[in-house]
C-alpha cells in the first residue's frame, strides 16, 4: 500500500487519538533501528544475567530485529497505560514502604493486583489496530505485550514515551514509571517521533533502595538478582543466600519504584481493570498460604499471579513466613501453625521452602 506523505501524517495523528480514546496515557511512534541496543542485549545475555530466562536468548537478535520478527515491519506504534489502582492515595509509596515492616504483610507488587495486564493491553491494542484497518483498509501488523521477542523498552524509549531510568524501567516526567506497555509492529512507514530527554541526573535512590544489589550500576540489571525474577520466573528453589533478602515481598517488587522520585507523578488507571481485587493491597501471608489450589485458581482467575502456579505461589510464600522472624515475629503462633500445615504437601519444592521457613523461627 503507498500513501503519500500527508495521508500517513493525518493517520499518525488519529492514531494518536484513538489510542487515548482506547485508555492509552500516550501513543508513539518509532522507527525499527535497534542497531544501537544490540551490544548491550548481547553483553547482558553473555553474562547470564538473563538467569532463567531462555526465551529472552532463545529469539536472539531477533529481538534488536522487528523486520526479522515480522516482515515488512517499518515501524512501531508504541502505547502506554497507567496502572496506579484509584484507591491508591497521594502516600501511597510511603504506606508501600511501611508494609514492608509488617511481619503479617503479604506484599505483593502494584500492578499484579488487578487485571491480567497482557489480556488488556492486548485487547486495546487490538482495537487500535482494527481502528486503522477502517480508515485505510489491510494493512500488515502484530500487536505484542511485554512480550520476549520484542526490545519493548528500547523501542518505547526510542519513540520518546520515556527514558530508561538507572533500575532500567522507562521513566515519564508526566507519569514515572507505574504504567504498562504494548506495541503494534506495522509496514506503514509513519512518521516518527522523537525520543526524550533523560532526567535521572545524580540521582540513585533506586541502586541504593534495591534489597539484593541487583542493579550493578546505571542500567545494569542482574536479574538473577532482582525479586521480580526470583518471585516470578524462577520455576525452582529460591537460592537460600537470597531468601532473607526477599523479606515479606512475595509477588514481584516495586522497592526502586517507590524509591524514584518521580513517581510522586504516577497516574491512576483510567480503566477499572487495574483495581485491586481480593484485597491483594492489604493481605496478610498467613491469609494467602491458606488458600487451596483450587481457590488460588479461582481468586487468581484473569490476574497476572495466576501464571507462576499454586506451587510456586506457596514457595514464595513460604519464604515470607519464614522472614516474619526476622521482623519481629519469631515464633509467632498462627504463623509456624501455617507453615506446619504444609509441612506434608506434596511438592518436595514447597516443602523444603516451609522445612526451611520454619527453621527460621526455630
Ligand atoms: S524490583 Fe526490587 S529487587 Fe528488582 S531491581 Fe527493583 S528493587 Fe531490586
Ligand atoms: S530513582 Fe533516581 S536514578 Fe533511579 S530511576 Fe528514579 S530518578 Fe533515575
Amino acid at each position: 500500500m503507498s500513501l503519500s506523505p500527508e495521508v500517513l501524517s493525518t493517520l499518525a495523528a488519529a492514531i494518536k487519538r484513538w489510542g487515548r480514546e482506547l485508555g492509552f496515557a500516550e501513543v508513539r511512534i518509532a522507527d525499527i533501528d535497534l542497531a544501537a541496543a544490540e551490544p548491550g542485549l548481547q553483553a547482558w545475555l553473555d553474562a547470564g544475567m538473563h538467569g532463567e530466562m531462555d526465551y529472552m536468548a532463545a529469539h536472539g537478535m531477533k529481538r534488536a530485529r522487528p523486520a526479522e520478527l515480522v516482515p515488512g515491519t517499518v515501524r512501531v506504534i508504541t502505547a502506554r497505560m497507567d496502572y496506579l489502582p484509584p484507591s491508591q492515595d497521594a502516600d501511597w509509596r510511603a504506606r508501600e514502604r511501611a508494609r514492608l515492616d509488617d511481619p503479617q504483610a503479604a506484599v505483593i507488587s502494584v500492578y499484579a493486583r488487578g487485571r491480567d495486564y497482557h489480556k488488556v493491553l492486548r485487547a486495546r491494542l487490538q482495537q487500535l489496530a482494527d481502528r486503522v484497518r477502517n480508515e485505510i483498509g489491510e494493512f500488515g501488523y502484530r500487536v505484542f505485550t511485554d512480550s520476549a521477542p520484542v526490545m519493548e523498552l528500547p523501542l518505547a524509549e526510542k519513540s520518546g514515551l520515556g527514558w530508561r531510568g538507572k533500575h532500567t524501567l522507562l521513566l515519564n516526567r508526566d507519569a514515572g514509571s507505574m504504567f504498562f506497555m504494548g506495541e503494534i509492529l506495522v509496514d506503514l512507514p509513519l512518521p516518527v517521533d522523537a525520543p526524550a530527554d533523560a532526567h535521572c541526573g545524580q540521582c540513585s535512590a533506586c541502586i541504593t533502595a534495591c534489597p539484593t544489589n541487583a542493579i550493578l550500576g546505571p542500567g545494569r540489571l542482574d536479574a538473577r538478582r532482582c525479586i521480580s525474577y526470583l518471585t516470578i520466573e524462577l520455576k525452582g528453589s529460591i537460592p537460600e543466600e537470597m531468601r532473607p533478602l526477599l523479606g515479606n515481598r512475595v509477588y514481584g517488587c516495586d522497592d526502586c519504584q517507590t524509591a524514584c522520585p518521580w513517581n510522586k507523578f504516577a497516574q491512576r488507571a483510567t480503566l477499572p481493570d487495574f483495581d485491586e481485587r481480593h484485597g491483594l493491597g492489604s493481605a496478610s501471608m498467613v491469609a494467602l498460604f491458606g488458600w487451596t489450589e483450587e481457590e488460588f485458581n479461582r481468586n487468581m482467575e484473569g490476574s497476572p499471579i495466576r501464571r507462576i502456579g499454586h506451587e510456586r505461589w506457596l514457595r514464595n510464600l513460604a519464604v515470607g513466613l519464614g522472614n516474619a522472624a526476622t521482623l519481629g515475629a519469631r515464633g509467632d503462633a498462627a504463623i509456624v501453625a501455617a507453615l506446619r500445615s504444609r509441612l506434608d504437601h506434596p511438592s518436595d519444592l514447597v516443602r523444603e521452602h516451609v522445612g526451611w521457613a520454619l527453621a527460621q523461627h526455630g
